[in-house]
């Protein structure tokens, strides 16, 4: 024979260039936003490449095993699963988070919540903090990174939240700072004699309301637990009842952060203004310009 036959490309082999290639297509297909941003994270993750690998190899033949791993998580992205629950991973503060669909996904507008909090806190000082809902412990950890000599106390109502906190904080090396509680918004601190101690009480706390539910990305709906998202007919629910219960724990001149949703700002204005014990400090809009942050301080001496 003479002339040589084509290299046959045996059934169910890809390259690296035609993995993405068909990655793309399929989350393309799905509806999938940033398609090819997304097949170049699946393909790099899966065969742990830095980023520029992904171009410069294009040509290497996957193995069987790398293929069907590429698929399967393509598989997930289709059916909506977040990346970072694909992943198990989010970033925050500058730390990397492990994440599961047991806690909500760390989002940049949190970052908002640290950033006030380490504004009324200096480096130096010995204080009490508290984190209600701390989910995947991502505003405690970053906290105590941030402050080395605060005292910190994280609450969630599932242990399940929990484990994954206990987890976060031990991965950025704070474990021994932080004390985890089990329980209901500030209902864990209950015999802790934290009465008027806590400098700094910081939540975000579920926000939805009920009707909103319905109107959710499928990532968020479908994947990350309801518990950490709505709050109740009206949304602002928990921050009520956070406002009520807080009074008695922080320390006079403290400060109760919370994170809030669009249009929220006047509602919750109202329900501090008929606490006493309160004085409103402000509100801080996000890089979007929505109201994200309300300041509660406690007056007195
Ligand atoms: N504190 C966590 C966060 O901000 C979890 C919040 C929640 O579950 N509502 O991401």
């Amino acid at each position: 024979m003479d002339a040589v036959a084509p290299i046959p490309q045996s059934a169910g082999q890809a390259t690296l260039g035609e993995a993405i290639a068909e990655s793309r297509r399929l989350l393309d297909q799905a509806g999938i936003e940033s398609a090819e941003q997304e097949a170049l994270w699946i393909v790099q993750h899966v065969l742990r490449l830095p980023a520029h690998h992904v171009v410069t190899d294009r040509d290497r033949l996957l193995a069987s095993t790398e293929l069907a791993d590429v698929k399967g998580l393509v598989q997930r992205r289709v059916r909506r699963e977040p990346l970072q629950y694909i992943f198990g991973m989010q970033e925050f503060c500058g730390l990397e988070f492990h994440v599961n669909p047991a806690v909500l996904i760390p989002r940049p507008e949190t970052e908002l919540l640290v950033e006030y909090v380490a504004q009324r806190i200096s480096a130096e000082q010995s204080t009490t903090i508290v984190d209600v809902c701390t989910g995947s412990g991502c505003i405690a950890v970053a906290i105590a990174r941030q402050r080395p000599r605060a005292r910190l106390i994280a609450t969630d109502l599932s242990s399940r939240s929990l484990d994954v906190a206990r987890q976060n904080a031990i991965r950025h090396s704070v474990g021994e700072r932080i004390i985890w509680l089990e329980g209901n918004l500030l209902g864990a601190l209950a015999g802790q004699k934290l009465e008027g101690q806590v400098d700094v009480i910081v939540s975000n706390p579920p926000y939805i309301a009920e009707a909103d539910w319905a109107t959710l990305q499928p990532e968020v709906r479908l994947f990350e637990p309801r518990g950490a998202l709505i709050a109740g007919p009206q949304g602002t629910e928990l921050h009520e009842r956070l406002l009520q219960e807080a009074c008695r724990y922080l320390s006079p001149g403290g400060a109760l952060i919370l994170e809030i949703g669009a249009g929220q700002a006047r509602a919750i204005r109202q329900i501090v203004e008929q606490i006493s014990g309160y004085r409103f400090h402000r509100l801080v809009y996000d890089e979007a310009g929505l109201e994200r942050v309300v300041i509660v301080e406690r007056v007195g001496t």
